[in-house]
């Protein structure tokens, strides 16, 4: 049973549902919709399946809804591509005309005053490099300093400038409300540049009157490595997005960053996720190379909570192969992750209080009697994931009745959520913790558990008991 959580990103490969059936099957946690390729009705039909599917399985895989982000992209070309050759000139004007290799413009018409003489901008996935050598009134003119193809829609971003453009587009806003009507559980954020487009959208959520959506802040610019002690402290976890990161900044400083990142998170007990590009040789073979699958391993040796797969899933050949690839990887790096090492690290910077103290015992107790399972009874999941921060070395069993908890849960290391019928009285409850487990995993006699959670149920605020249990 794997601990670190795997999210699936559905696309034309994966959204069948025979298809998504064998990746529940596979023991997939989370599936992830990309705004950027989805419509409505696409939507409609993945909540609809996935609804189905967690009815027939009995299992609690979240949706996360992944949005658009304030893109900026080239306007219209009148359908034409045009070839930049280096050392040219263009012309970026600010009127959304009908553009051509000597003038364009894109779809945010302030870009001139945000850029400085000599910033550069950047076209697609890094494609084309452009820049600013003059700026005029109605537009600036830019050297090309690496020659492509221009495409309209592609991607602006400038690496070098902050462009003050708007965070909510439309789009995303209209995305947002679907979302909440939808009962989505997790919303991953494109682009933010600070904590306060964080914030932003927390405050739609609250007008919303939503407290079941959590806050993924996705890392793919430099602005918010920079601002990411605030973006973690903010949101409820952090998607590393490899992809577009790798764009604004140089890529080899994409394996620092990630570190950096993961052990930040883990230090505050906010979920981390790692995304783009595990698996990218799977998109077109049946096997991966040697360095994606060090890949992955680093990340969970890491302590990341989740890992995403991206093209692999939705336009990939191998949708299924790259989802049993990945578990595989998974399984045998988390033999090698040093369980008491994060325990007592986990421990050094929890701050003073009671259900951290009683993690941390519940943890390395876990480890020490060689427990098959903690079960905890949980009614908002914050025990299980004070547990989940302190990475015991056995499963997490987190029993509630409701439904949204389980799923809030789907991305936290080592948690994995079962549904009870309400909470009753201790000794039921104790009984219950047995019922589930024996259910959920094969146990053998004499194994031992440990149960732990806050007593009167609904009443104390914190964990304050914990048993061990022989079977
Ligand atoms: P995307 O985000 O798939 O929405 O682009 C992931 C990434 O940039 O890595
Ligand atoms: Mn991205």
């Amino acid at each position: 049973m794997n601990k670190t959580k795997i999210v699936v990103t559905v696309g034309p490969a994966s959204q069948d549902y025979e298809v998504l059936k064998q990746m529940f099957l596979s023991g997939l946690d989370v599936i992830r919709i990309n705004m950027s390729h989805a419509d409505e009705a696409f939507c409609d039909d993945i909540i609809r399946k996935v609804n189905a599917l967690n009815q027939e399985f009995h299992t609690h895989v979240a949706l996360l809804m992944d949005l658009n982000g304030p893109t900026i992209v080239v306007d219209s070309l009148g359908g034409k591509e045009y070839v930049l050759a280096k050392e040219e000139t263009i012309d970026i004007y600010y009127d959304h005309r009908i553009g051509n290799q000597q003038a364009i413009s894109v779809s945010y018409e302030e870009i001139g005053k945000d850029l400085k003489y000599h910033s550069h901008l950047i076209l697609g996935e890094n494609e084309i490099v452009l820049k600013v050598i003059d700026k005029l009134d109605d537009h600036i003119t830019c050297l090309v300093e690496k020659a492509g193809m221009l495409r309209e829609n592609m991607k602006v971003i400038s690496p070098d400038c902050r462009l003050n453009f708007p965070f909510l587009t439309e789009k995303d806003r209209k995305d947002i409300l679907y979302a909440h009507e939808h009962q989505v559980d997790f919303l991953a954020l494109s682009f933010v540049r600070s904590h306060e487009n964080i914030l932003e959208v927390n405050d739609l959520l609250i007008q919303m009157n939503d407290n079941r959506m959590s806050i993924l802040a996705k890392i793919e610019t430099e602005e918010a490595v920079d601002d990411i002690d605030e973006m973690i402290r903010v949101s409820d976890g952090i998607m590393i997005a490899r992809g577009d990161l790798g764009v604004s900044i140089p890529i080899e400083r994409i394996p620092g960053i990630q570190k950096m990142i993961l052990h930040k998170c883990h230090d505050v007990g906010k979920v981390s996720l790692v995304a783009t590009e595990f698996l990218s040789s799977m998109e077109s073979k049946s096997q991966p190379t040697r360095a994606e699958v060090s890949d992955i391993a680093n990340a969970v040796l890491d302590g990341c909570d989740a890992i995403v797969l991206c093209g692999e899933t939705t336009v990939g050949k191998y949708p299924l192969e790259s989802l049993t690839t990945l578990e595989k990887v998974i399984e045998s790096a988390e033999e090698d992750i040093p369980y008491s090492e994060f325990s007592d690290y986990a421990m050094r910077t929890e701050e003073e209080g009671i259900t951290g103290s009683l993690a941390y015992s519940v943890a390395t107790c876990a480890f020490k009697l060689h427990a098959v399972a903690i079960v905890t009874p949980t009614v908002t999941g914050y025990t299980a994931r004070k547990i989940s921060r302190f990475r015991p070395v056995c499963p997490i069993i987190a029993l509630s009745s409701d439904e949204a908890v389980l799923k809030q849960l789907s991305l936290c290391f080592g948690v994995n959520g079962v549904s009870i019928p309400e909470f009753t009285s201790f000794d039921k409850m104790m009984k219950q913790a047995v019922t589930s487990l024996k259910e959920f995993m094969d146990t053998s006699e004499k194994d031992k558990i440990i149960i732990t959670g806050g007593y009167p149920f609904r009443e104390v605020k914190y964990t304050n008991f914990m048993r061990i249990e022989e079977l």
